[in-house]
């Protein structure tokens, strides 16, 4: 861009240049190298093009005017008939049309098969890393399949646009459709973690058919072609795909409320909607709709902690970005001991989301991993997206007065963090998950177990945080009735523990031996940059 001569008071001095026109893949070493590991066939071609095009000016532009112009509600056409549309900017159509065509939504299921899940992980934190909220309907489109599944004939007639990459945002008959994306409606005003408190009722018409009545307090993305929907049935509370459109055309009635005014995530549209003659057909089996629908909730867990390393990336690229471009007291910062550290800490905490986001989607190509990913999903949804937000303030403050501006993208971010963090399961709520797996699944606690006891020997403070964990597990286990009270402090031990041994497992030296100095170590800090002696700053920061 030109700037006109005339008129400048003073020359522009000591901006960072745009971060723009970069290969974001390219530049995550850490996320290059996990892929490398969990996905050794795949070919990296893809995640070049996805990385080079997430970094150019024109994505960075629409992820921007995709919040800024937020979707809008149209209750009624013109002429006054209820259409409950959303109406969204074209860069947001832009920016689904990319990641729908690349498969970021369903590819794991269309293509599956080793490494699957993992280069769809990987692609889908490129693409978060930059845009967001556009991630609820992917996430929700991929984690839909298995539950779908358990309804073999629905799952025939919705699979061949669900596992399709073209992008098809129109509201038509089903059948008439090349692309299609799901949602889920579980929340009501009276209970959100407590689904069991659902009021929605749903009729028997025969044949799987129910009428639906009620409300739901959130249902994101309503846009979507058709979603989850618990409801209680006369057998108990049960699931039922809803569509929008009905097959042969006819619009199912699905009344948007209003859209939710959020703090972030402002590009995805959360509405209330009501229920009112509405057809559903059952998925799964009477009376065992959180059964039904849990196999969907562990998958959008996944993209919580994809989503949230992705922003943790976002977070230190940037700042390390401005503090190699911005001197202050005669030298440029990231040459600054007390800046180097706290963007050494920052990269940290990033390089622990990605290897243990990309370990976890590993667990998803595998069948022999499923009690491993039942208790991992939930541990790391708690930690990695708990450890999000205050990441994103520490990141925005490394660009000084300038992150705290709407004029670059880490405000965006830092509102954007805590959700990640509330849905899919809000902190408490996980932490009891976890403690819930351990009591039922036994199985699962050896698995978690077994991953860690493979990196003793390393390092003694991992070996000693083991003990730890171990401590907790059976404190937990011995008086279930006082575990609640312990259950954020068990998943944290156990969360830092996953996260050590995948780094012990597979990252470069230094990055290892940093994590278990400065997170399982006596001198460990609660804010970042306070590092202990013995962290190889210099290592970190190249990596960053
Ligand atoms: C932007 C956004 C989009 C959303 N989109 C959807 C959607 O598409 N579909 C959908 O179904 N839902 C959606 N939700 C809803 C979300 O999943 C719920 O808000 C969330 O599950 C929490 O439920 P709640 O709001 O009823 O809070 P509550 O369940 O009332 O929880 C309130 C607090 O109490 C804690 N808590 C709950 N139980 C316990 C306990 N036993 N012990 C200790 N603490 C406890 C929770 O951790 C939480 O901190 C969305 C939410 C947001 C913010």
């Amino acid at each position: 861009m030109s700037t006109s001569r005339h008129h400048t008071t003073h020359e522009v001095l000591n901006q960072a240049p745009p971060r723009v026109d970069v290969d974001e893949f390219a530049l995550n070493t850490a996320l290059r190298e996990a892929v490398e590991v969990f996905a050794p066939g795949a070919g990296t071609d893809l995640f070049h093009e996805i990385g080079r095009h997430v970094g150019t000016e024109q994505y960075q532009h629409d992820a921007e005017l995709a919040n800024t112009l937020p979707p809008v509600q149209h209750a009624h056409d013109r002429w006054g008939n209820r259409v409950d549309e959303i109406e969204f900017h074209p860069s947001y159509h832009r920016i689904m049309e990319y990641s729908v065509s690349r498969g970021l939504h369903t590819s794991a299921w269309a293509d599956p098969g080793p490494g699957a899940n993992v280069e769809r992980a990987a692609g889908f934190m490129l693409v978060s890393q930059i845009e967001a909220g556009h991630g609820c309907p992917l996430s929700m489109t991929h984690a839909v399949v298995p539950s779908l599944r358990l309804n073999p004939g629905l799952a025939a007639e919705w699979e061949p646009a669900l596992l399709s990459t073209v992008y098809d945002p129109e509201l038509r008959d089903p059948a008439t459709k090349s692309g299609v994306l799901f949602g889920m409606a579980m929340t009501e005003k009276q209970g959100g973690s407590d689904v069991r408190a659902n009021t929605t009722t749903a009729t028997p018409m025969g044949d799987g058919l129910h009428m639906l009545r009620g409300h739901k307090w959130f249902c994101s993305a309503p846009q979507s072609d058709a979603f989850l929907v618990l409801a209680q049935a006369p057998e108990g509370l049960s699931c039922f795909l809803v569509p929008r459109v009905l097959p042969g055309g006819e619009r199912n009635p699905f009344l948007v409320q209003r859209l939710k005014d959020k703090l972030g995530n402002k590009s995805n549209a959360s509405s209330e909607v009501e229920f009112d003659g509405t057809l559903g057909w059952m998925v799964g089996e009477p009376g065992r709709g959180v059964r039904t629908i849990i196999e969907m909730v562990g998958r959008t867990r996944l993209d919580c902690v994809l989503g949230s390393t992705a922003g943790m990336r976002q977070g230190v690229a940037e700042a390390a970005w401005h503090a190699r471009h911005r001197a202050a007291f005669g030298a440029t910062l990231v040459d600054q001991p007390a800046m180097a550290a706290v963007l050494a800490d920052l990269q940290l905490e990033a390089e622990a989301a990605t290897w243990t986001a990309t370990r976890l989607a590993a667990a998803y190509d595998d069948d022999e991993s499923a009690a491993y990913r039942r208790l991992a999903t939930a541990v790391a949804k708690y930690w990695t997206c708990k450890r999000g937000p205050h990441h994103a303030y520490e990141s925005l403050e490394c660009l000084g007065g300038n992150g705290y501006t709407e004029a670059f993208p880490l405000a965006r971010r830092y509102r954007e963090q805590p959700v990640l963090a509330v849905w899919e399961g809000s902190g408490n709520v996980i932490a009891l998950d976890v403690l819930r797996a351990m009591a039922r699944e036994p199985e699962s606690v050896a698995a978690f177990d077994a991953e860690l006891a493979a990196q003793t020997g390393h390092h003694e403070l991992f070996d000693r945080h083991i003990e730890r964990v171990r401590g907790l597990i059976g404190r937990a286990a011995s008086d279930p009735a006082a575990a609640p009270a312990i259950a954020r402090r068990l998943v944290e031990a156990m969360a830092l523990g996953q996260q050590g041994a995948v780094l012990l497992a597979h990252a470069p030296a230094p990055v290892a031996e940093a994590f278990c100095l400065a997170r399982l170590g006596d001198d460990r800090s609660a804010e970042y940059g306070a590092l202990p002696d013995g962290v190889d700053v210099a290592a970190l920061v190249a990596r960053a």
